[in-house]
């Protein structure tokens, strides 16, 4: 009964994630074929953009759910951490400019791996690091840290002092379309979770409106014994 319920429970949350799939696509669809039969009729260029941007928004729904989708062959490797934060901040170096926000970073020097596949990895902070720029409209700092802890676990974590989360909405981060953003398409935490989960991790989200959000994984560090041997 175990493996059936198992079954059930994720049969239901494929199913919950189909409909809101459909619903988040079916939107900008409307859209886009409500604005190609007036185009048909007139030339405007207003909708043009609205369609230009309802397309936009069906590709972002889109990328994100084929990095949730990817049944993709799990390769583990050594991963630094704290090289792949690095690379991953500089990343954003231009974006950061742009929104007026500072990106500081302190890393432990070295011995700071886990095992992994260092391209989901960069996804989480990837994610990680957008939230954080856009929850900073007139600009802010991001601080990014990882060190090693003595129980052998890889803390990461990534403060921003943006315009935060109302307590009573902590809970709603990680479902999947949950987004107070006008563009957002609320798939991003899913993302990391996810990945995170797969590595052993977990993550922790602390935030105070108007103050800012903390955001602390936590990964087993390699060869700690706790490492996970197969990677979904
Ligand atoms: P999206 O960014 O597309 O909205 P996410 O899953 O990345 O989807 O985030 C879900 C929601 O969580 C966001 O819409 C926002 O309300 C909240 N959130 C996530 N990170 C932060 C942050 N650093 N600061 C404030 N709010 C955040
Ligand atoms: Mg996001």
């Amino acid at each position: 009964t175990e493996e059936i319920m198992h079954r059930t429970e994720k049969l239901s949350v494929v199913g919950q994630l189909a409909a809101g799939i459909a619903h988040e696509i079916r939107n900008p669809l409307t859209a886009i074929k409500g604005f190609t039969q007036l185009l048909k009729k007139e030339d405007n260029n207003d909708y043009l953009e609205v369609m230009l941007s309802e397309l936009e928004r069906i590709e972002d729904i889109v990328s994100d759910l084929l990095i949730l989708a990817k049944p993709q062959p799990s390769k583990t490797e050594k991963v630094d951490i704290g090289l792949l934060l690095k690379e991953t901040v500089d990343l954003f170096k231009s974006e950061a400019l742009l929104h007026n926000v500072e990106i500081m970073i302190d890393i432990e020097i070295s011995d700071l791996f886990i095992e992994g596949e260092a391209n989901k990895l960069k996804q989480v902070y990837i994610n990680l690091l957008k939230n954080a720029i856009e929850a900073m409209p007139d600009g802010g700092k991001i601080q990014v840290s990882a060190i090693k802890t003595r129980s052998d676990q890889i803390v990461t974590k990534i403060i921003d002092n943006g315009i935060g989360i109302p307590e009573e909405r902590i809970p709603n981060l990680g479902e999947p379309f949950y987004s107070t953003k006008e563009k957002g398409t609320g798939l991003g935490l899913m993302i990391c979770n996810r990945i995170i989960k797969n590595h052993g991790g977990t993550m922790k989200i602390k935030s105070k409106v108007d103050i800012g959000t903390t955001i602390i994984i936590l990964f087993p560090a390699f060869n700690s014994g706790k490492s996970p041997a197969i990677i979904k």
